[in-house]
């Protein structure tokens, strides 16, 4: 497959390249030259599928002919390892909970996924990376466990300093090997702009392969489409009309659902649940597309003012308006309504959700409000003790500690202490 960049000034590439680079040399996102939706009998048969069938059949097209057939079997094979369970809340509401993987983060398919690929186009020692993340949280613990130990890979997380929970921060600073966390004195922001100024350094850049590792890579937001179709296996003898409801803060995961519907799976309708961070929310509303500077919230992964996927969902709909609106509704949510229906969730169903979850909970109920025919499925893109203060708080109760948690909170953290570009451009070059 072929990918070509959204700022249609840089050649056409292929999917290796895309990866390797990350974006484009005209710093569009790539995308891919074509989709070409699954045959009917994928959808009739899918209850006789494993999730390897799936997933392997899912994104063959787009990663071929640079991974071999079977190399991609056993790529899906070991990236899937965990499970995707679809839980029922009423006869309107279920939840897909995404947290089953090591991390307990719904990136950690895509960074698992992305990892194994750059493994394998390293695998004669000529294709050496280095993959440099900023994270808020999340994205850096399921990319510091997807990637470790891949050949040919290093891999430098920045973090700010005290602003990540525990867990996030143990996560991110025990692993060791190829991994190494940079703590930087400042906030998210600022490790967001050493990044960028490391991807626009000659000096840097004529030196070594840098690449990222954020849903703007293609393998890193692909390999998310998985979740729709495994959640439609689990819900079509059920229901007809299937909505997702998905937490979104930069839209791959949203954007990464749109495309298994380009390829054939009959999803009704797609919401997007917000926090503060509203601006595709309002956009739906004014057709007036205004980023803003990022507010903080409790769901803080989604605290994105300006989501870089939004231009991949424009694609797919054909830069139209109305067909997107078709597709697409999106309801905003402030702290307090969050809490709310965490309290609500606990009450009414005897289960916990974080609060990325809960405002896609909430974002079911707005869509069934007008649509009472639909079954809506709210995405649980992480595990609730990975949000322990908000959810023991609302809810009013400790929250045991599952087994992957417990196991890295012994270990020992590793950081590098760090406050400029240059401080991170001198280990860089070292
Ligand atoms: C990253 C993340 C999101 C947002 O996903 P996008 O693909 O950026 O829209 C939502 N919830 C959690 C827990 C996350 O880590």
């Amino acid at each position: 497959m072929n990918y070509y960049s959204l700022n249609h000034k840089a050649p056409k590439t292929t999917f290796e390249n895309a990866v390797v680079k990350g974006l484009a040399p005209d710093k569009g996102l790539y995308f891919p030259e074509s989709i070409t939706p699954l045959p009917k009998d994928f959808f009739d048969n899918i209850d006789n599928l494993s999730h390897t069938e799936i997933a392997f059949q899912a994104i063959k097209q787009f990663v071929s002919p640079e991974i071999p057939e079977a190399v991609l079997k056993t790529i899906v094979e070991e990236t899937l390892s965990f499970d995707f369970p679809v839980i029922k809340l009423n006869d309107n509401i279920s939840t897909l909970e995404l947290f089953h993987g090591p991390t307990m983060a719904f990136k950690d398919v895509g960074a698992r996924f992305m990892a194994r690929c750059l493994g394998y186009f390293n695998k004669d020692n000529t294709n050496e990376v280095t993959v440099l993340v900023a994270t808020s949280g999340d994205t850096g613990g399921a990319v510091a466990n997807g990637f470790l130990g891949v050949k040919g890979v290093n891999v430098v997380i920045l973090y700010p300093s005290g602003k990540v929970s525990d867990i996030q921060e143990k996560q991110l600073t025990t692993l060791g090997q190829n991994i190494k966390a940079l703590e930087v004195n400042g906030t998210f922001d600022d490790c967001q702009a050493m990044v960028k100024t490391a991807f626009l350094d000659e000096e840097l850049t004529s030196k070594m392969q840098l690449t990222s590792a954020n849903s703007i890579n293609v393998a890193r937001w692909l390999p998310q489409l998985f979740y729709f179709i495994f959640a439609y296996k689990q819900l079509h003898n059920k229901y007809n009309d299937i909505v997702f409801s998905v937490p979104s803060g930069n839209f791959g995961n949203i954007c990464a659902g749109m495309m298994a519907q380009q390829l054939g799976l009959p999803i009704k309708h797609f919401v997007a649940s917000n926090n503060a961070n509203n601006v595709v929310t309002r956009y739906l509303i004014s057709k007036l597309y205004e980023p803003k500077p990022s507010v903080q919230t409790i769901s803080n992964a989604m605290d994105v003012g300006a989501p870089s996927n939004f231009i991949r969902i424009q694609e797919i709909y054909k830069n139209k308006f109305d067909t997107l609106k078709e597709n697409l509704s999106s309801y905003s949510y402030s702290d307090e309504d969050t809490k709310y229906a965490m309290l609500e969730i606990y009450n009414n169903f005897n289960y916990v959700a974080d609060p990325h979850g809960a405002v896609g909970y909430l974002g079911c109920k707005a869509y069934l409000k007008e649509n009472p025919n639909a079954h809506c499925v709210f995405l649980e893109t992480a595990h609730p003790t990975k949000f322990l203060d908000v959810v023991e708080d609302v809810i009013k109760e400790k929250q045991p500690l599952p087994e992957q948690i417990k196991s890295v909170m012994d270990n020992e953290k590793v950081s590098i202490k760090i406050s400029t570009y240059q401080e991170l451009k001198n280990f860089l070059l070292n």
